[in-house]
């Protein structure tokens, strides 16, 4: 029986003591010396607690051995055998020992058993008697062994736990670890989940849960156990994207007039669509509404975002504000710059660019400028929330691509300069049900409608066979004036960036590219060498760009008609689409091929989708239907902890856990009843570590 009450075992003191223990350092546990505790650091395990939260990977049922002839060669089995007779050892090569014994099962199927350099786990075994165990499966002629197998002793665990594999830590020393561990909760049942929320979705409390995951008598109570783990994981990721939207909804510092926008879009070379103009009506109404804008604009690559973005700063400026917008490189800051310096200047707004590189002095005469409110929008990297850079007002901060900033800098942008409205631009569509989960913090305009005129990238996949036919149709397309990307095969291990590129780009300039101006891009170049790289191209000096994925975000080179990419089979499909996405941002008909080696018939699949559809929320879908949530969740770097247990593509409970969601905040608003503790400090504990690395 386990025992959850507190006097069994000793009352409130020990309780108490328990309890602290649970968060104290997992150097506290039995057999937890240096080395162990190296480990766990690593592994991001800290305290009993923590470890509390590492999960088996897998059972292993000694309930239910197989039969001995059902057993698959090179593969674990379970298997209950008697041991018929015992070997006289084997002295083999290098020092090493075999010991054999031969066994057969209940079937009367004959199995050796094979044990290295064991004398004692040998002599274990008595001629005569039944047991259990566990090891790897092998063919010796058509006679099954099996290798130093695991012996499983009466008093053992029906079903025994195994861990995440990880050098230094075997699932035996996690076992022990844990068994301490449940033990502490034992003496301190402890619980995260208020009991309503249990009652209401029938969830395990968090001690019978534990026990469930690590020690379970049942596999259906795993099952149960898993599900209120993940309920519970999603609750506190959707608890702590509200609760950082909840800090920023305080009455503005800057609440604004709706302002005449005719003059601005007078002054655009093309007539808005019609999802920018929802876009850009949706974003006055938030600057003029009186709370702080917190805003996603998702749309596909080339759908428009940064027209809609200088609206905002439109608005905004003819309020007397100022405005910054972020990017994640220094070659899309300058694309910034230059695409708003283009819609804005025109109409009398100060745009000015802030990266790392500027030489001191320049750098001082434009933050007097910006402190002075001369200029009016900052476009730059980080480089425009440096301790050093103060507005004079500032009032709407743009970050663009907002995957590659995490958490905690969508928290810390509202700590410059008051609360600042914010809006975050991203071409990553992502499925709508995972849309509630990870933009839980922010309101979301789609740009779902394409400029006209775009002509959909046509795709094709093929075989490294016909890579001189897909080079020749490059060659074509740069005979009638027009640039192209390749993106370069994968870099092999142990070599840089650097040298893949450069090698590839030299055997493509002395084949088929030879006479066509090339150059290359890749992400350990200098940042001043990757802008000019840039630059070249975009002005039409080169003709191809050979690079790796440092292209893939946002970069608009609109005579760029055709992109080549090497080893597709290595990206995830919406990252395949992001990258298409640099070609067909102008007038003429643009084409992506994909080429691939050696591929499965699953990959195949994947890219024969890409083939067939240029609708990104489409691809994100499939992204997620083929390889499932944990892989396209980790992929999309979207910024937010990562989950561990929870099915993503789960809507039930992504729904339920919404409403339980509401349902605690309407209660308490800031989760600071006592009762929502626990809850709150594991929000905290899982936003604050994630901020830690969440920055790339
Ligand atoms: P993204 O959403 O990928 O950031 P951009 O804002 O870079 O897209 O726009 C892509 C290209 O389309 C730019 O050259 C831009 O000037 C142009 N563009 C934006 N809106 C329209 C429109 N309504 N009609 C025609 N072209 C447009
Ligand atoms: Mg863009």
């Amino acid at each position: 029986m386990r025992k959850h009450s507190l006097s069994e075992n000793g009352g409130f003191g020990r309780a108490v003591e328990s309890m602290t223990k649970l968060f104290l350092s997992i150097q506290n546990l039995k057999g937890v010396g240096q080395k162990r505790f190296a480990v766990y650091q690593k592994i991001g395990v800290h305290t009993p607690y923590d470890l509390l939260y590492y999960l088996p990977r897998t059972y292993r049922d000694y309930r239910e051995p197989m039969p001995v002839a059902e057993t698959v060669p090179d593969q674990t089995a379970v298997v209950r055998v008697t041991i018929i007779s015992k070997r006289r050892p084997i002295h083999a090569r290098g020092g090493l020992e075999i010991f054999c014994a031969d066994a057969e099962d209940a079937d009367g199927t004959p199995l050796s058993i094979r044990i290295f350099n064991n004398f004692y786990g040998f002599q274990a075994l008595k001629v005569g008697e039944t047991y259990s165990m566990c090891g790897k499966i092998t063919m010796n002629g058509d006679r099954r062994e099996i290798h130093a197998p695991q012996l499983h002793r009466e008093e053992d665990a029906p079903i025994e736990a195994i861990y995440p594999q990880t050098t230094g830590l075997t699932s035996a020393m996690v076992r022990t670890n844990i068994r301490e561990c449940l033990q502490l909760l034992d003496e301190a049942p402890f619980e995260t989940l208020p009991p309503e929320i249990r009652e209401r979705y029938v969830l395990m409390p968090l001690p019978k849960s534990m026990h469930a995951i690590h020690a379970p008598e049942t596999m259906e109570e795993t099952e149960e156990a898993h599900r209120r783990l993940a309920f519970e994981e999603m609750l506190r990721l959707q608890l702590g994207l509200r609760l950082l939207r909840r800090r920023s909804a305080q009455a503005t510092d800057y609440p604004m007039q709706n302002v005449e926008m005719q003059p601005y879009f007078d002054s655009l070379p093309f007539t808005l669509t019609k999802a920018q103009m929802r876009a850009v009506g949706e974003i006055i109404g938030d600057l003029s509404g009186g709370e702080p804008m917190n805003r996603l604009l998702q749309g596909d690559v080339g759908s428009g975002k940064t027209a809609v973005a200088a609206a905002a700063c439109y608005c905004c400026v003819k309020n007397g504000c100022q405005c910054a917008l972020m990017a994640p490189t220094e070659i899309l800051a300058g694309q910034h710059f230059r695409t708003l310096q283009q819609f804005l200047a025109p109409l009398g707004i100060e745009v000015c660019l802030l990266t790392g590189s500027l030489k001191a002095k320049e750098k001082r005469e434009l933050y007097a400028k910006i402190a002075d409110g001369t200029v009016h929008v900052v476009v730059g990297t980080h480089a425009v929330f440096q301790k050093a850079v103060e507005y004079r007002k500032l009032a709407l901060v743009i970050t663009d691509e907002q995957h590659r900033f995490g958490v905690a800098q969508r928290a810390a942008l509202a700590e410059k300069g008051g609360v600042p409205h914010k809006l975050v631009m991203s071409a990553t569509p992502i499925p709508r049900t995972l849309a509630l989960m990870v933009y839980g913090d922010l309101d979301v305009s789609v740009l779902d409608v394409m400029p006209s005129g775009r002509k959909p990238v046509e795709t094709y996949a093929v075989t490294g066979k016909l890579r001189a036919r897909a080079m020749g149709f490059v060659i074509r397309e740069l005979e009638q004036g027009r640039q192209a990307y390749i993106v370069c095969p994968a870099v092999e291990e142990g070599e840089s960036d650097l040298k893949s590129v450069t090698a590839y780009a030299e055997e493509m300039g002395s084949t088929y590219l030879k006479g066509w101006r090339t150059d290359i891009l890749h992400g350990q170049l200098p940042a001043q060498e990757k802008d000019a790289a840039m630059e070249k191209f975009r002005r039409h000096e080169t003709d191809v760009l050979i690079c790796t994925t440092v292209v893939e975000v946002g970069v608009d080179v609109p005579n760029a008609t055709v992109m080549v990419i090497e080893d597709a089979e290595r990206f995830g499909l919406s990252q395949l689409h992001q990258l298409r996405g640099r070609v067909g941002r102008g007038e003429q008909q643009s084409y992506c091929i994909l080429v691939t080696e050696h591929v499965s018939e699953e990959s195949k699949e994947r890219l024969r989708l890409l083939c067939s559809t240029t609708d990104g929320f489409k691809v994100a879908e499939a992204d997620l239907e083929l390889r499932g949530p944990g892989d396209f969740f980790g992929n999309m770097q979207h910024g937010l902890p990562p989950m561990k247990l929870a099915d993503l593509t789960d809507t039930k409970m992504l729904y339920q856990v919404q409403e339980a969601a509401e349902w605690l905040l309407a209660d308490d608003p800031d989760l600071q009843k006592e009762e929502h503790h626990a809850l709150y400090m594991d929000i905290v504990r899982l936003f604050a570590r994630y901020g830690e690395n969440g920055l790339n």
